[in-house]
Formats: C-alpha cells, sequence, structure tokens
C-alpha cells in the first residue's frame, strides 16, 4: 500500500520504559500476563524500566547511550510516548537520537497512537486485552515505518514535539477533567464527555492555518488572510504579508522538497547550524527550523487562511487516526501523511448534535453527519490565539501553558514500530 518500512534487526535489544500507574495502574501486571512470552519467543531481549514519577522517562531518554538500544518502546498511555519523543528531541545529537525506532503497547487509559497503529495495519477494531495482544505481535514482527512530528511553540518561547494531538476547548476539557475516572479506563473519555456536554461552553478565539492545498479561491466560510474586503471579525488578527516572507518560499511544492530531503540529507535546509566560538572547534549545536512558522508575534503569512468564527465549541488537531481507543476521528489518516488534520466545531451546535458527532466518531462516522458546525480541513502549520481568559490546552493529552500557541509538521520525523 505504498508504505516504506525497515526492519529491526535481529536479536533486537529493547528498552521497556513502563508507567505503573497509567490507565488502571496494571501496565506491569498486563505486561508480564501478555507480552513478556511472546517477545521471548520472537528473540526480542528487553529491559525493563519502570517510571518512578513524572518525566522520569524523559530525563532517562535524554541522558541515555542509545547505541545500547535497537528500539525504545513503552506500555503506558501516550503520555509516557510523548515524553520519550521529548526527551530525545532535547538531546544534542537529536538528529540520529530520533531515529530510534519507537514503539507503543497500551497500558493507559489514553491509547490513541496504539488504536491508530492498529488501524493502519488494517485490522478490525481491537480493545483492551486484544489491541495489547496487536501492538505487542507488531512488536515481534520488528516493521518500522516512519512518524510525523509536530513542532509545537507557546507563548513563553517553549517548543515542544508532538505526535497526537493540539486540543482546544471541549476535548482538552474532557480529556484533563476525565484524569479522575482514570481507574475506569478508556471508558473514561464517554464519562468526561457525558459530564462535559451538561456545562457546555463557548471558546473565544483567533484561528488560522497554512492549508495543505492552497484552495484557488476564498470559499464562504473562510477568508483569504488578504483578502480586502474580508467580513472577518478578528480584525485585529495578523492578516497580512510580511514583507520578509516570500510567498515562493513557503509554497506548498516548497515544502514537499524540503520534507523529502529531511528524511535523507542529514544537513538538510530546515536545519540550522549554530556554532558558538567556544565549541566551534568540535561540537555544533543544531536546531529543527519550522520554515513555515513565523514568530507568535508576527502576522501569518498571506497564504494562511484565517477562520471568520471567534465562537468556539472545540478546536482538535489530530495527526493519527485516532484521538481514543473507541475515537476514529481521521478515518484516512496514516502515520506519516505528513498532514494535520484540523478540526473545529463552532458555537451554536446543540447538546444532541456534539452526542450524535461523538457517538458517531466510534465508527468513524461523524463526518457524514453533515453537521453545519464542524469543519475539517487539512493543514500543514496553524496558529491559535486564545481569547477567553480560561480554558484548558493539551498537546498529546498533557495540560500545556494556556495562550497563543502555533504548529507545523514535520513529515515522517520519527520511526515508528508499526505494521
Ligand atoms: P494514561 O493514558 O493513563 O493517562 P499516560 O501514559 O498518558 O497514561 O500517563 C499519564 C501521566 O503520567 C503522564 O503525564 C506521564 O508523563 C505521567 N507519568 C509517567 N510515569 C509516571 C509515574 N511513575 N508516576 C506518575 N506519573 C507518571
Ligand atoms: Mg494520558
Amino acid at each position: 500500500d505504498g508504505v516504506v518500512y525497515t526492519e529491526l534487526r535481529r536479536p533486537c535489544r529493547t528498552m521497556i520504559l513502563v508507567n505503573p500507574h497509567s490507565g488502571r495502574g496494571q501496565a506491569l501486571q498486563l505486561f508480564t500476563g501478555h507480552i513478556q512470552a511472546m517477545l521471548t519467543e520472537a528473540s526480542v531481549s528487553y529491559t525493563l524500566v519502570i517510571t518512578e514519577h513524572q518525566n522520569h522517562a524523559r530525563e532517562l531518554v535524554r541522558n541515555a547511550d542509545l547505541s545500547q538500544w535497537d528500539a525504545l518502546v513503552i506500555m503506558s498511555g501516550d503520555g509516557l510516548l510523548f515524553e520519550v519523543i521529548n526527551g530525545l528531541m532535547e538531546r544534542e545529537d537529536w538528529q540520529q537520537a530520533i531515529q530510534t525506532p519507537l514503539g507503543i503497547l497500551p497500558g493507559g487509559s489514553g491509547n490513541a497512537l496504539a488504536a491508530s497503529i492498529h488501524n493502519y495495519s488494517q485490522l478490525p477494531p481491537a480493545w483492551n486485552e486484544e489491541l495489547l495482544l496487536s501492538c505487542g505481535f507488531m512488536l515481534c514482527k520488528g516493521l518500522v515505518g516512519s512518524l510525523d512530528l509536530v513542532s509545537v511553540h507557546l507563548a513563553s518561547r517553549q517548543r515542544l514535539f508532538s505526535f497526537l494531538s493540539l486540543a482546544w476547548g471541549f476535548v482538552a476539557d474532557v480529556d484533563i477533567e476525565s484524569e479522575k475516572y482514570r481507574h475506569v479506563g478508556a471508558i473514561r473519555f464517554l464519562m468526561g464527555t457525558l459530564v462535559r456536554l451538561a456545562s457546555l461552553r463557548v471558546y473565544q478565539g483567533r484561528l488560522a492555518y497554512l492549508p495543505a492545498k492552497e484552495a484557488p479561491k476564498p470559499s464562504k466560510k473562510n477568508v483569504k488572510a488578504t483578502h480586502p474586503t474580508s467580513t472577518s471579525r478578528c480584525s485585529s488578527f495578523p492578516c497580512h504579508l510580511i514583507p520578509n516572507v516570500s510567498p515562493k518560499k513557503s509554497s506548498l511544492t516548497n515544502c514537499i522538497g524540503m520534507n523529502i530531503n529531511q528524511n535523507s540529507i542529514t544537513n538538510s535546509s530546515n536545519v540550522i547550524t549554530n556554532m558558538s566560538p567556544q565549541t566551534q572547534s568540535n561540537n555544533m549545536t543544531t536546531s529543527l527550523v519550522d520554515s513555515l512558522l513565523p514568530s507568535l508575534d508576527q502576522q501569518v503569512p498571506e497564504n494562511w487562511t484565517v477562520v471568520n468564527e471567534e465562537d468556539f465549541v472545540l478546536v482538535l488537531a489530530i495527526y493519527q487516526s485516532h484521538l481514543a481507543e473507541d475515537l476514529w476521528t481521521v478515518p484516512g489518516a496514516m502515520a506519516d501523511d505528513g498532514l494535520i488534520h484540523l478540526f473545529y466545531v463552532t458555537a451554536g451546535i446543540s447538546r444532541p448534535a456534539l452526542l450524535r458527532l461523538f457517538l458517531a466518531m466510534e465508527k468513524g462516522s461523524h463526518l457524514a453527519c453533515s453537521c453545519p458546525h464542524l469543519v475539517y480541513e487539512k493543514v500543514r502549520a496553524l496558529r491559535l490565539e486564545p481569547i477567553s481568559q480560561q480554558g484548558m490546552i493539551t498537546v498529546d493529552g498533557e495540560v500545556v501553558e494556556y495562550g497563543p500557541i502555533q504548529a507545523q509538521v514535520h513529515p515522517g520525523m520519527a520511526k515508528l514500530i508499526c505494521g
């Protein structure tokens, strides 16, 4: 199906990181009960590391001797993989480090990536132990594909790497509020959804994005950033051309070219090399450049689309097929499709209509509901500027600082055990 895989070497040396508190607190028992024997039989040797606190995995991976490991695998929810990816990207040798094959065994309550890789291998849906066995089997097979990462910038200039989602409003609130029901497992999201529906609220903010395919004409719903007669209410939102960003530089062809290079050429055009006088001779520090993003205090480029609406129930950028084991949010998504799938729901949607959307999402049929409040766009970059004083933003299900946030996709940056 066009997906290119490599294979893990045999025998394969794996570090398996387990968060003993994830999900119902049974990750370790699930590992010994269902996975251990399977790995032994497949000659996958492993070292089990039980995390002791939040960011333990992140610190470990940041300092690990990666030449010792053929794969880093997490047995937890998506939160632990978020730690591992950010730990890898914080290293000086991030360009090599992020090539380490990553694996996931669902042991949490939010197992979105596990459900997604199961889905990518075109198997019928699976939950709980069945999903765990499927992911364990993939680890034994040892096929490695590519995984898109999304670079996220926060107002405090902090930068994060995300493999799953960026959420604001309803979805972020449900994710965080439902953590107190973690002991019930994946059904916590349905419970959280019902509770949040009862206190449904509207969130004010400004949203803009770079469409994956530049639309030839402004649509009715969205007005192109430079439209002179824009009826957009967000007049204070930066929306003209930045003089020093030429439209050619950020054109689609250019970014596709860049992305192809990125995988094959070590020091590709979107990698900056900073050489400080002290380190010039032997040590070069490099950082990944987000060529699609102006700085947060600058206006968005003219080829971006600025959303007219400012009243939202939710904004969700997702780059995998599943948001949770039973939320099939993007039926067409692939781990390395190079896309951010941007959904937003505008204010005015009724409670029953919103509930219908989430129930339909179990079968991936929410887009067929033809709900006029639901908008879906494929994008490469986006910016969100909340106006509402209070709210929650999550990245990969983890709360981040509330405020302006922007992101761009880097196709195929990481390696993922799947297929
Ligand atoms: P779940 O799907 O159940 O939420 P996650 O893997 O997302 O499971 O983990 C939940 C949170 O716990 C994440 O923020 C993660 O960073 C954090 N974490 C990881 N290891 C530990 C630990 N040993 N103790 C407490 N928190 C941890
Ligand atoms: Mg989580």
